[in-house]
């Protein structure tokens, strides 16, 4: 039997004053309940893992797309390397192993008086725990002159239809012709991102269209990662084909002449890839959880509790990140884990561990096959409540290898696993 909508009402207006009152999940005799918004490498993970560890504890996990895709190893599709669907996993062994329930639907609003949230399909769900772990969104207007939602000048930083398209431009495009991407001020998604497609792209180049260019247009004043290992893939691997500009702001794109206007010269690309700046997610956004330099989420180390909401955690590259912290996939299945800990002891009234450690690797291909890494280990530092990198537990490769190129694909197989497997 349905509800009419006067009943509904009282019955949303019931829950919503016993969730005001603070009525434990125990309290309630029911099972606690975790919502999930965002089924990326933060908030699969967090599923799962508490599914994981306390099968008593009741997870719903809302993404808005039908399948993951990944970032990691995107880069490789613009080389003809790899296939998109070779990145793609689905969601169903997070429902059929872990008891994940899994929605496809896109959260519009986050009520955390009542504590719910609101489904585009109309469908509300109540939680004891929110976990928001929406990744970025590409902010377009903030490049004056871009286009919104442009098809010739892509960006390609989320991993899916542009990736293709992009590729597809980069194969349309004549031998002699000029690929530029730009890069806005740190802090991105992905440090070292823009230089292993800068490197995907030339090695495309030098194996199939040999009179071609790579201009890397850095918002910042110098290469973010892995500067010595990328400087010496440029100079030995893709000299004459690929230059790197730093300080290279972007003043204005004027799209009908394909040109990219910076503070002393204009630069004209056949292929023209902007990256532009990012921010969280728009559902953190309009909850309020953004309150670090209007862009990303102030959260607790021990929790990745929201510092600007009770009960809602935020994780993965939507945080501010603690100094030297990347934004990367592997990082926010790290924040995950933690959080999912954490979201277990309290729900149980128990206390949190206060020592967490997280790690971070990220591979770049520099070619086909070559690899380069950067890894990094970081400790709770207690006086000043953020994290911090661990001294002599750092490091890069000592030089680009074919090995390293295993590992790297293997660490792609091992994350989408342990996210979604
Ligand atoms: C080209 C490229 C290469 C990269 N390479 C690497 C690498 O080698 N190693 C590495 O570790 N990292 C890499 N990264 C970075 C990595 O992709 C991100 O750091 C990672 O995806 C962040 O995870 P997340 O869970 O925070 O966000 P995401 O993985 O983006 O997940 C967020 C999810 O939330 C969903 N969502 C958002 N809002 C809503 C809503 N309102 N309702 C429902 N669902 C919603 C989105 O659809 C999305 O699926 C790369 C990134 C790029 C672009």
């Amino acid at each position: 039997m349905g509800l009419s909508r006067r009943q509904f009402m009282q019955w949303l207006s019931a829950t919503t004053a016993a969730a005001g009152a603070g009525f434990s999940p125990a309290a309630r005799g029911a099972a606690a309940r975790v919502v999930v918004v965002g089924g990326g490498f933060a908030g699969a993970t967090a599923a799962k893992y508490i599914r994981m560890w306390a099968p008593d504890i009741a997870v719903t996990l809302v993404e808005r797309e039908p399948e993951f895709i990944s970032c990691p190893l995107s880069n490789r599709v613009l080389a003809g390397v790899v296939k998109l669907k070779d990145l793609t996993r689905g969601y169903g062994k997070l429902q059929a192993r872990y008891g994940v329930r899994v929605v496809q639907d896109e959260v519009v609003a986050i009520d955390n008086a009542a504590q719910q949230v609101q489904l585009a399909s109309g469908q509300v769900l109540k939680y004891d725990r929110l976990i928001v772990a929406p990744g970025v969104d590409l902010l377009p207007a903030e490049v004056p002159g871009l286009p919104e939602g442009s098809e010739r000048i892509l960006h390609a930083w989320k991993a899916g239809p542009q990736t293709i398209a992009l590729h597809k431009q980069l194969e349309a495009m004549h031998d002699g012709g000029v690929y530029a991407i730009t890069i806005p001020k740190a802090p991105y998604r992905c440090p070292p991102g823009p230089y292993e497609r800068a490197c995907q792209v030339a090695w495309y180049f030098k194996a199939h269209k040999p009179k071609s260019k790579v201009l890397i247009l850095d918002a910042n004043e110098d290469v973010v990662s892995k500067k010595g290992l990328f400087t010496k893939a440029w100079t030995e691997r893709y000299a004459g084909i690929l230059e790197y500009r730093p300080n290279s702001e972007i003043v204005e794109v004027d799209a009908g002449a394909m040109t990219v206007k910076l503070a002393f010269e204009d630069v004209r690309a056949d292929v023209l890839n902007v990256v532009p700046p990012q921010r969280a997610g728009k559902v953190a956004l309009d909850a309020g959880l953004v309150n670090a330099n209007g862009r990303w989420c102030s959260v607790d180390f021990l929790t990745y509790e929201s510092t600007a909401v009770k009960n809602v955690h935020v994780l993965g590259d939507a945080i501010m990140a603690a100094p030297q912290m990347p934004k990367s996939g592997h990082m926010a299945n790290q924040h995950a884990k933690v959080c999912a800990a954490a979201v277990i002891s309290l729900l149980r009234s128990q206390a949190v561990s206060t020592q967490p450690l997280v790690t971070n690797t990220c591979y770049s291909f520099v070619s086909d096959k070559d690899v380069i890494h950067v890894a990094s280990v970081h400790a709770y530092n207690a006086e000043k409540k953020t994290m911090e990198i661990v001294q002599g537990a750092s490091g890069v490769s000592a030089v680009a290898s074919e090995l390293e190129g295993q590992y790297a694909e293997s660490w792609g197989r091992n994350i989408w696993a342990d996210m979604l497997g």
